[in-house]
């Protein structure tokens, strides 16, 4: 399918980054450069999960003989962006698709080295919600009330510093500087909605004031470098399970009515078919699904008014004794084990691997 011809990943070693890249990747066949922040293996302990879908997907990649590298480290630093640039123009092509999607819980300011912590909160009023207890291991789980309080202004203010779009328009100043973009290039961020049961720990809450900001970065990159061709945009996803979504709470429950219901009408997506369908029907597309905020619809499928209509109903009467019927908790489970390479039919789990898997490209900053 149409697609980048040298693309780089923000975030690229799980989630929707990781599903970006194998989507352009094995997809349009483009290069693709990665930057996550991963733990390397140690000499008594594995590398974290992330590391080694890096090693795997350049092995993937050279197999069709496709430029992947990917550069571990923090991308909120001034010297990642040089670093990437660097690599950029010493191996690659300028880069035409630029795929942000960090999801970080800290963020150490480049210019000022002051930390901000995100949180992940309601604003104006305390929350009363409920969420999913699930117990991964016994495969156990309860549906639970919770109750948040809601944000002070300073988190608020941190939240948008790490999730916001402040970062996202340094990444494009340092590459644009340095020659690393294409004239034309195109950039895109993502965001989610969700419905009325999440809205106010999410859309409502700080996660939304950050995600927010992203539409003021996409505007100001628009309104910077719109003239040359180049084009920024919001991507509205939907509902996955990564490390960073079953963080936040209310989710897990939502997302695990959702599922049930999605699957049974055939629409449910993972990671790879979502991204797979937005870089094939809306990226490269002109006559692209947007809303009144300018932003791409990729949450039509989640968003379908019989499908939110049968999540409301199964919300409303779900509790400990009837979840499994209500939700696809098995479901749930089982793609999160995923996110950390278990659970899966075709492993050995009686086998020694080694975990000092690496490759020659994966470098460390
Ligand atoms: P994820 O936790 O799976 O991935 C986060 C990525 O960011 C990882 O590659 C991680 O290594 C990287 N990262 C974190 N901090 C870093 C740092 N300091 N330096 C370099 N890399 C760093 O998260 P995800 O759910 O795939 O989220 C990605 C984006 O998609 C986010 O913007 C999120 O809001 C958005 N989104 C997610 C969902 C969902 O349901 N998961 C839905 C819609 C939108």
């Amino acid at each position: 399918m149409e697609g980048p011809t040298n693309a780089l990943v923000v975030g690229c070693s799980t989630g929707y980054g990781l599903a970006s890249r194998i989507a352009v990747a094995f997809g349009c066949g483009s290069h693709t450069l990665g930057v996550s922040l991963e733990k390397e293996p140690e000499e008594r302990r594995p590398a974290s999960a992330g590391w080694y879908n890096n090693v795997g997907f350049e092995r993937c990649a050279a197999r069709r003989d496709l430029y992947a590298k990917t550069i571990n480290g923090d991308a909120f630093s001034n010297q990642l962006k040089q670093q990437v640039a660097e690599v950029v123009r010493a191996e690659m092509r300028p880069i035409d698709l630029l795929i942000y999607s960090l999801a970080s819980p800290v963020r150490i300011h480049p210019e000022s080295g002051e930390m901000f912590r995100s949180s992940i909160k309601p604003i104006g009023n305390p929350l009363k919600s409920r969420t999913l207890k699930l117990n991964i291991l016994r495969g156990t789980c309860e549906v639970e009330n919770i109750d948040l309080l809601p944000a002070t202004d300073e988190e608020i203010d941190s939240t948008i510093k790490v999730m916001g779009g402040e970062d996202w328009i340094l990444w494009i100043d340092a590459l644009q500087k340095a020659g690393a973009l294409s004239q034309d290039f195109k950039t895109v961020a993502y965001t989610y909605l969700g419905n009325e049961l999440t809205w106010p720990i999410y859309r409502g809450g700080t996660l939304g004031k950050a995600k927010e900001d992203l539409d003021r970065a996409r505007d100001e990159i628009n309104g910077r470098f719109g003239k040359s061709g180049a084009e920024a945009m919001i991507s509205v996803l939907k509902a996955v399970v990564t490390q960073a979504s079953t963080a936040i709470p209310v989710v897990p429950l939502y997302f695990s009515i959702l599922f049930k219901v999605m699957k049974a009408h055939g629409t449910h997506e993972d990671c790879i078919a979502h991204m797979y369908r937005m870089i094939g029907e809306q990226i490269y597309q002109s006559n692209r699904r947007i809303d009144d905020e300018g932003r791409i619809r990729m949450d039509n499928f989640e968003l379908d008014a019989t499908v939110q209509d049968e999540v409301k109903n199964a919300w409303d009467s779900i509790d400990t004794s009837n979840a499994r019927d209500l939700a696809d908790i098995s479901g749930f489970r089982t793609e999160f084990l995923k996110l950390f390479g278990f659970g899966r039919e075709d492993v050995d789990y009686e086998r020694d691997v080694d975990v000092h898997l690496s490759t020659s490209k994966q470098v460390t900053q």
